[in-house]
């Protein structure tokens, strides 16, 4: 690839993010294409799945997301979906994927795609703890979703959350039940980072984290005891008044009610401290799945693609972020 590279020719992003490599493939959205990558569960990387499905794509993803997108929504289609493990090829017409491990929420994957002509183009996804588990794709184009695109969107302590995250928990469960509050996929992360910074009191799940839960420990994660909250065990539990439950955000209103119980709510859009105390029985903690700004620097800067291309649609202050690269990193960059 030459450096003054045609990228439209090569690919488009369309209304909804989704990026559209020929008529072969489209990443992370819905388009005219013969396969779909869906590289993680997050309801902005799966706008359109049932118009996919019903247009009968390919989907393509790892074997977690696949099987946690056929749950949350309620199909089967074992004929259309295309598990992939990291590092494995898939030959897609003239294309070669491959997808790459991320840390985000667990089965999320970066897609690296090589044209017959020699051509890479990468995209990131949603990421963070770059190089310590997430892998530095090098592809010639390099996509990204600046999700934390302004100088300012810094948390200093990000190296550190987990650990807080556990003591918090640890400290509030010695007054009583602990409620965490997090999205879809976030929870069996949450579940297995407290497991590993030995927090051991049981947790307590709803009917659709738990078989989420059985999922994901399926393909290898570890998470402890945890019991649906409507078995028996579960009410058991609840009764003795010593465990963990996760949920959904959107729980959140209804729950807060119950004053012996201290809530915990994980939010990414946090950068002066850690945590804060919101009232008596109430945190929110700044545990974030995404790379802050320093870290999407860190990542374009190791990375050094020839060009960058910077997905608008999925991205906060991605003008900002695409002009610092273009003049600090000395990149060519695109706001597309
Ligand atoms: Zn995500």
């Amino acid at each position: 690839m030459s450096d003054d590279i045609a990228v439209p020719e090569l690919l488009r992003i369309n209304d909804h993010g989704g990026i559209v490599l020929g008529g072969s493939l489209v990443i992370d959205g819905h388009d005219d294409t013969q396969a779909r990558v869906v590289t993680h569960i997050h309801s902005d990387h799966t706008v359109g799945l049932m118009n996919s499905l019903r247009c009968r794509r390919r989907i393509i993803g790892t074997p977690l997301t696949l099987e946690w997108l056929s749950l949350i929504n309620g199909f089967t289609a074992p004929s259309l979906l295309n598990p992939l493990e990291y590092g494995q090829r898939f030959r897609l017409g003239e294309l070669n994927v491959v997808l790459e491990k991320a840390i985000h929420i667990p089965g999320t994957a970066q897609v690296l795609v090589e044209h017959d002509d020699g051509t890479t183009i990468g995209y990131t996804s949603d990421f963070k703890k770059v190089g310590r588990g997430t892998e530095i794709l090098q592809p010639e184009m390099l996509i990204i979703d600046a999700v934390y695109g302004h100088p300012s969107y810094v948390r200093e302590f990000d190296e550190f959350i987990e650990t807080i995250l556990a003591d918090l928990v640890s400290e509030l469960l010695s007054r009583g039940p602990v409620h965490i509050y997090a999205y879809y996929g976030k929870v069996q992360e949450v579940m297995h980072v407290l497991r590993e910074r030995g927090v051991i009191a049981p947790f307590l799940l709803n009917h659709k984290q738990y078989a989420m839960s059985k999922v994901a420990e399926r393909h290898g994660m570890r998470l402890g005891e945890y019991f649906h909250s409507s078995s028996q065990e579960g009410v058991e539990i609840m009764r003795d008044g010593w465990y963990v439950y996760l949920t959904h955000s959107t729980s959140y209103a209804k729950l807060q009610r119950n004053t012996k119980v201290s809530h915990v709510t994980l939010s990414g859009w946090e950068f002066s401290h850690p945590y804060r105390r919101i009232n008596d029985n109430s945190y929110l903690v700044a545990f974030s799945d995404h790379s802050d700004f320093k870290e999407l620097v860190e990542y374009v800067e190791r990375s050094r693609p020839k060009v960058l291309v910077v997905n608008n649609a999925r991205s906060s202050q991605g003008r900002v972020f695409a002009s610092y690269v273009a003049s600090r990193l000395n990149i060519r960059t695109l706001l597309l």
